[in-house]
């Protein structure tokens, strides 16, 4: 059984006072309730190295809903695919879903995709396959989506990562790279010297970062040879008011496509 701690009792209290008080003026686009707000990640506790150097990744003061436990980045996405009318092009496609999140994969599968594919490097689930994104066992040309969200910041070789993607990918087919990113700094950094938790927090953003994404993050993806196809959020949700889903408007919808 698992163990109960005054911590989690806090945290059951505030989700209740939070999600099932009637009324509230935030809502979740997944579960569909009104909430008085959403929880932070891990209780609010900020990086000041990253909050300097203009850190974009989610939204972490507004993170979780107190109701179905979804976090910002699956809100997000859920608005993002509905705006861009790439949630139509997901019934009958073949979807690979790397990490994937559960309100979100289950938001996916009742689009009905032909073939939804849920994988990770470390599964915890007998549906999700073990995969590294680094060499994914599956043909040339055999995807219409990828899905990696708030993956590649944790892999040695992004760039094998990214071409492995673009070859699963069909011709037009399209991958959701969503990456955190600092808005400050040219050019994506990373030093073989910053090796413990302790540094990669402060370097990174986060213990298990392996580097840290500038400007140039776009042009680096796309020299895997896939097209960036990069929206803005006020591009796709421009005339939404999207201050009650708790989501952060700096964060762009990650979209590259194959093209050759
Ligand atoms: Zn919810």
């Amino acid at each position: 059984m698992p163990k109960i701690t005054l911590k989690k009792i806090i945290k059951a209290l505030k989700n209740l006072a939070l999600g099932w008080t009637p009324g509230g003026s935030f809502k979740c686009n997944i579960c569909q309730n009104n909430v008085w707000g959403f929880t932070k990640y891990r209780d609010g506790f900020r990086v000041e190295s990253m909050d300097a150097l203009g850190f974009v990744n989610g939204s972490p003061e507004t993170f979780a809903c107190p109701r179905c436990g979804c976090h910002d980045r699956e809100r997000h996405l859920v608005l993002f695919f509905e705006a861009s009318k790439i949630s139509e092009k997901f019934t009958k496609s073949k979807i690979l879903h790397f990490a994937p999140e559960h309100h979100l994969s289950q938001w996916i599968n009742s689009l009905s995709p032909s073939e939804y594919i849920l994988c990770d490097l470390n599964p915890k689930s007998k549906k999700i396959e073990k995969i590294n994104i680094e060499e994914i066992p599956y043909p040339e040309k055999h995807f219409d989506f990828v899905i990696a969200n708030h993956v590649l910041e944790h892999v040695n070789d992004d760039f094998r990562a990214l071409s492995e993607i673009r070859r699963v990918l069909k011709i037009g087919g399209q991958a959701i790279l969503q990456t955190p990113f600092s808005s400050a700094i040219t050019s994506t950094w990373s030093d073989p010297g910053i090796a413990s938790e302790n540094e990669r927090l402060h370097a990174y953003g986060q213990e298990d970062h392996v580097r840290l994404y500038g400007r140039d993050i776009f042009n680096r993806f796309s020299n895997s040879g896939l097209a960036s196809r990069k929206k803005t959020h006020t591009e796709l949700l421009g005339n939404i008011n999207c201050a009650p889903y708790g989501i952060g408007e700096e964060e762009p919808l990650f979209l590259f496509e194959r093209i050759d």
